[in-house]
């Protein structure tokens, strides 16, 4: 599957606004989202949403709004591990639901990730 907004593979697309806004869709529910237009990156539109999912959650470079994000999801079936890649590299692994894990270097990217994965047939 693949973003929205800038077309890349979910497995490829890195930490960024683009991915902030396209959590903000299709896991958390915001229709309320707009394109900068001095930039390529999405901001989150406060409009008429209620914090804490304004222009301060940053899902997939913060622990604090992608745990938001586990919240969301009722925290059940959550799977998060760590391992070690086959150079010796750490990664995290998250699961939802039994769905296809999300893969990062960071615990943030992973869990959005897979909330997208488990969230978008
Ligand atoms: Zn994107």
């Amino acid at each position: 599957m693949n973003c929205p907004h800038c077309n890349v593979h979910i497995d490829k697309h890195i930490a960024s606004r683009c991915f902030d806004a396209w959590v903000a869709v299709d896991v958390m529910g915001h229709t309320n989202i707009r394109k900068q237009e001095d930039s390529w990156e999405y901001c989150l539109y406060t409009g008429d949403c209620h914090e804490p999912y304004g222009v301060n959650c940053f899902f997939s470079t913060s622990i604090s709004s992608a745990w938001l994000v586990v919240e969301k999801l009722g925290g059940k079936g959550v799977g998060v591990d760590k391992y070690l890649d086959e150079n010796g590299v750490l990664y995290w692994e998250v699961g939802f639901f039994m769905k296809s894990p999300g893969r990062a270097d960071t615990a943030p990217l992973a869990i959005c990730r897979a909330a997208i994965k488990a969230c978008v047939a």
